[in-house]
């Protein structure tokens, strides 16, 4: 079949249009570049990627046709960067959203959306359910939750059918260590590499369900496939196992690379929640998902990427 995919240059969106590729899917990819590099997509060179801007909806609506599914991942994706720039947040993630909607039905496609764990903000009930009450803590859970409310809406006013899935913390390779938007693993991997102290905000108490990137792609291509009744639903992503303090994941990474690590504690940062925790009955019934790479598998084949020549190659994060 013939796919889009938002955000193809990106950390997941890459490994998905990858997998599209290896099973044979023609992949049409488009990417402003703003945090994607084409370096990303090296290994699939077929992906057919278009530079443009998910809020122009002539573009994404001449991409998504002819198409039988548009997965839509493009997103400022950064819970730091939505506090310091709330309104490109929302432009981005709820316009881009809509205009993606827009395309999928016009084309009459599927629509798989990449929404967050972070939509269920601070609760007091784990393994966290999608029914939970949403408490988003920042304008990117924010337009997470919105581009949900908008999906469901399209299904039951259009018909057009659509899944959000809610990735919990994915890590894998060629997630981007620098800058002021990145992630924990990637920060922790190069500074234990680089022999800095790892920088902990907060107690390094609050604790995360870390879900491998192999295990979202196979969600997310199975929420692809799957019948009707994942229609105008929400879905957990995780990696299916209890969470995972950062002092742990600290340990961890340490652990891998060989060398015992003295972390730094700095002052919590705005909008971090304290645990998330997917239940992951619904992903597992209705998607028959089930994760399958343990923590420590997922970060020794992560920390085998940063220390490849690849992730110091120009372009491959910046
Ligand atoms: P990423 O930043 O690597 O990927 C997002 C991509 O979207 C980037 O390549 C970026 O260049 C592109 N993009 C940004 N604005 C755009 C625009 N206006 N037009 C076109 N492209 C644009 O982040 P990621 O971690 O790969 O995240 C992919 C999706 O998954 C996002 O929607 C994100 O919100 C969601 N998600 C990620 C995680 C995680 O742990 N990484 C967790 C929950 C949800």
């Amino acid at each position: 079949m013939r796919c889009l995919v938002t955000g193809a240059a990106g950390f997941i969106g890459s490994h998905l249009a990858e997998r599209l590729v290896r099973d044979g899917h023609e992949v049409v990819g488009v990417d402003d570049l703003s945090a994607g590099t084409r370096e990303n997509l090296v290994d699939a060179p077929e992906v057919d990627l278009v530079v443009g801007d998910v809020r122009d909806a002539q573009l994404v609506r001449r991409l998504a046709d002819g198409c039988a599914v548009v997965f839509h991942l493009a997103a400022v994706r950064s819970v730091v960067r939505s506090l310091d720039e709330p309104s490109l947040a929302t432009s981005v993630n709820v316009v881009g959203s809509l205009n993606v909607l827009e395309a999928a039905r016009a084309a009459g496609a599927r629509v798989v959306l990449a929404s967050s764990s972070s939509v269920y903000g601070d609760q007091e009930q784990f393994p966290l359910l999608e029914s939970a009450e949403p408490r988003p803590r920042s304008p990117y859970a924010a337009s997470k939750l919105a581009m949900e409310v908008y999906a469901a809406a399209w299904w039951r006013t259009y018909g057009t059918p659509t899944v959000c899935l809610r990735y919990f913390n994915v890590f894998g390779p060629r997630m981007d260590p620098f800058g002021p938007y990145a992630l924990a693993v990637p920060l922790f991997i190069r500074a234990l590499l680089d022999g800095r102290p790892p920088v902990i905000h907060g107690d390094g108490e609050q604790a995360r369900d870390f879900t491998y990137i192999d295990d979202v792609v196979e969600a997310t291509v199975r929420a692809a496939t799957t019948a009707e009744e994942a229609s105008g639903r929400v879905f957990n992503v995780g990696g299916g196992r209890p969470p995972t303090s950062i002092r742990e994941l600290v340990r961890l990474i340490g652990q891998i690379v060989g060398v015992d690590p003295k972390p730094v504690f700095e002052p919590a940062r705005p909008g971090d929640v304290r645990r998330t925790e997917a239940d992951l009955r619904a992903a597992r019934q209705v998607l028959g998902y089930r994760p399958a790479v343990a923590i420590d598998e997922g970060l020794a084949r992560t920390v085998a990427w940063f220390r490849s020549a690849r992730a110091d190659a120009p372009g491959a994060a910046h």
